[in-house]
């Protein structure tokens, strides 16, 4: 899929921006500060209606404006149409070819896009939330189900949390009423869990094969779900509600000693391992990089296996922090193949080499 085109009005610095984008590689070079990260970060926002560096909406709204406006065509095989997002003190508006969705998870899905910022080069070594997140955006731009799910489990869970405090401090005795939470909370998270096995299972196999190609043929890579609760490779999900189920019965009493649920697919993690080591605590630093790189290459394809078309690939000073060899094989994957946005202070070396007739955009202070 394509983005044709971006309108933004009072998004972060930008006032009032207007651009028609190439199909190919995409490059906006800036010095720092500019709004070359505001610029990918609103594609991103466009796509899944929130940001990859805040949980507070208000922040991308220009300072002294009261809402701030995304819109773009989508173009994809058989089909063009625009979408567009209002963000406002009110909360926030999305519509597909100009109707209004009642429900976000309705909109997700319909723009793609996978982001690769210099943090993702820590998506191995960094701390397990991080892994979470990881699936959680990547699964649930390919099934709004997962999507569905994650968000009613979060609402459970909180709700859940609270009733273990109130249970904790004996403002409520009610066991039944956290019984009823529990049961509707293994429900979720079973979904939840079985999904995550199963997507990772496919997003292992082309990331197999890219992993063993940079490593040149001396490395596999294979991943391992991480959780408190045994989730086997075809487990249905009946199975691991009750298997979820019956540890939240069982550890009640902690649970409500702690005021927190501690089991759910809210404390998993996903392991990656080479030649059957954990990268995580065995690999090197270059081993890491590989395996990120990988697991973010493999998203393209496994995107493009679920969808039917190629997602938008965001690049955020990514090629700096990577050595010639994986810049290489990074935009030899990418090229002619996935549209892409990359923000640099300069285009040099290598990548100025690979790079086929790149459409450059000179940003300065959000012009
Ligand atoms: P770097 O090369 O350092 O990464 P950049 O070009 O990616 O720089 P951005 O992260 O896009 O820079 O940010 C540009 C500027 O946008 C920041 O200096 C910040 O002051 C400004 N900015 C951020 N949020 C808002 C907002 N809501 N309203 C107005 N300006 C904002
Ligand atoms: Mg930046």
């Amino acid at each position: 899929m394509i983005l044709t085109d971006l309108h933004l009005r009072n998004f972060r610095n930008y006032d009032d921006l207007e651009v028609a984008f190439s199909p190919g590689i995409n490059v906006m070079i800036g010095e720092n500060a500019q709004g070359k990260t505001n610029l990918l970060e609103s594609i991103y926002v466009l796509a899944l209606t929130k940001s990859h560096r805040t949980a507070n909406d208000k922040e991308l709204i220009k300072w002294q404006a009261n809402e701030a406006f995304l819109s773009g065509h989508v173009k994809k095989e058989n089909d063009k149409f625009p979408l567009e997002l209002i963000f406002s003190s009110k909360g926030k508006k999305a519509k597909v070819n100009h109707l209004e969705q009642a429900k976000l998870s309705q909109y997700v899905g319909q723009l793609n896009v996978i982001l690769f910022a210099p943090e993702d080069l820590s998506l191995v070594k960094g701390a397990p939330a991080m892994r979470r997140r990881f699936m959680d955006m990547e699964f649930g731009q390919m099934s709004n189900k997962y999507l569905y799910n994650s968000g009613q489990y979060r609402t459970i869970l909180k709700q859940r949390n609270q009733y273990l405090k109130q249970l904790q401090q004996r403002k409520q005795k009610d066991r039944v009423f956290l019984q009823v939470l529990s049961d509707q909370l293994a429900a979720y998270g079973a979904e939840i869990m079985v999904a995550r096995v199963t997507f990772l299972k496919q997003l292992e196999t082309w990331a197999q094969v890219i992993h063993e190609e940079i490593s040149q043929g001396k490395e596999q890579l294979t991943f391992q779900y991480a959780s408190q609760i045994e989730v086997a490779e075809n487990a249905t999900v009946e199975s691991v509600y009750d298997l979820l189920l019956a540890e939240l019965t069982k550890n009640e009493e902690r649970e409500i000693e702690q005021g927190s649920t501690m089991y759910g697919p809210q404390r998993d993690d996903l392991k990656f391992m080479v030649n059957g080591n954990n990268v995580q605590t065995y690999g090197s630093q270059g081993q890491q990089r590989t395996t990120a790189l990988s697991v973010k290459l493999a998203e393209i394809d496994l995107m493009k296996e679920q969808t039917g078309e190629y997602p938008l690939l965001l690049l955020d000073d990514v090629l700096s922090e990577l050595d010639d060899e994986r810049q290489t094989h990074l935009l030899t994957a990418i090229q002619d193949k996935v549209q892409t946005f990359l923000t640099t202070t300069s285009l040099s070396g290598i990548a100025r080499q690979l790079i086929k007739e790149p459409k450059i955009f000179e940003i300065e202070h959000g012009v």
